[in-house]
């Protein structure tokens, strides 16, 4: 199965004024190191010098990051509102 095929059909609509999801400022490296392998959509990324890159654009809405760091590695994780976030297409 070619999951960056599968995922690449996805639409999102981005809410560019309200995060959906935030991430604390100072994110302990060994909590962060389990997002960079979990998240299904690859958004949580080090920099060269070690910070954090992330980008909740592309995010898939399933909860990953949520269940295993909570508020160690996040300020805030809601569901975008209203029609906002991910369109999933199947087929
Ligand atoms: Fe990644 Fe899922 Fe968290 Fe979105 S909810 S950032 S797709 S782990």
């Amino acid at each position: 199965v070619d999951v960056d095929a599968k995922l690449s059909v996805n639409k999102f609509r981005v809410d560019k004024t309200n995060p959906h999801i935030v991430v604390v400022k100072e994110p302990e490296m060994a909590e962060l190191r389990k997002l960079l392998i979990a998240c299904p959509a690859g958004l949580y990324k080090l920099n060269n010098d070690g910070s954090l890159q992330f980008d909740y654009a592309g995010c898939l809405e399933c909860g990953t990051c949520r269940i295993l760091c909570g508020n160690t590695i996040l300020e805030k994780w809601q569901y975008p509102q209203g029609t906002l976030g991910v369109e999933y297409q199947y087929g």
